[in-house]
């Protein structure tokens, strides 16, 4: 029974006189399931109920681990995109990377592979990575970052993730985001930025600017597929820009 309906029938019953009131024995009929345990108190004395501690579902256990999400999710089947998979494409990269790059959902190639990031979008964000920190006088490689996508199974024909889908599976991208907590994460796109910093608004007017998922600051930038399309070379020099501000902040 809930704690504020028992609470409503002990008042009852002290408006009506009622002074003691015993908790069934065990081997009493029970007309219903047991109630969680309680302790009732005579009524004259202010009414005291003990719930059971509730637990309530935390956002990541304490101790989390990479590999301890990676066995939860399992051979996961919480949602309809699994019906399409090949591979679930987890994340990759280094479990204590203090920068990670969370993106929308794989695509065919790294529903192939299970690793996030490896086909033409991929290679760009590779050599954004490397390219810009090499200019930038700073020693990274991809593999010393860690990349993930909001949903780990491809989506059909590439479509964006739906709502449910996004949250079933956003509660692995936060849990990997705990367990790594890195000093900063970079959303590509819009389903990536909607995702972590819970806002509405377009990549275009959130790009190259700081919000917080957690404490963690966040930067918003392009996702690489649409850099590569041909019309939108001057949001490749913004990409640029914004991959050089998060890079500073971290690596500096
Ligand atoms: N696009 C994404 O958002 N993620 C990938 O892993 C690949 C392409």
């Amino acid at each position: 029974m809930e704690t504020d309906l028992l609470r409503k029938y002990l008042e009852y019953y002290q408006d009506l006189g009622i002074k003691t009131i015993y908790k069934r024995t065990s081997n009493a009929p029970a007309a219903s399931p047991e109630p969680p345990p309680v302790v009732v108190q005579p009524v004259e004395a202010p009414v005291v109920i003990v719930a059971p501690p509730v637990e309530l579902p935390s956002l990541a256990p304490s101790g989390d681990s990479l590999l301890q999400i990676l066995n939860d999710l399992g051979d996961c089947k919480r949602c309809r995109l699994h019906e399409g998979r090949k591979k679930i494409v987890f994340g990759v990269g280094n479990e204590r990377a203090p920068l990670v790059f969370v993106g929308e959902g794989p695509g065919a190639d790294e529903d192939e592979q299970g690793i996030p990031f490896v086909g033409k979008a991929g290679q760009l964000l590779t050599q954004m990575i490397e390219n810009t920190a090499k200019k930038e006088g700073i020693q990274l490689e991809r593999k010393d970052v860690y990349i993930c996508n909001v949903v780990k199974c491809r989506p059909p024909d590439n479509r964006t993730p739906e709502p449910d889908e996004m949250e079933i599976c956003g509660e692995f991208l936060y849990r990997q985001l705990m367990a790594i907590r890195p000093k900063a994460i970079c959303t590509l796109g819009g389903t990536a930025t909607r995702a972590v910093t819970g806002r509405k608004e377009g990549v275009t007017k959130m790009r190259g600017k700081w919000f917080t998922w957690k404490d963690i600051p966040v930067l918003v930038t392009y996702h690489p597929s649409y850099l590569l399309r041909q019309y939108n070379q001057s949001a490749k020099r913004e990409a640029w820009e914004d991959l050089k501000k998060v890079l500073h902040f971290v690596y500096d």
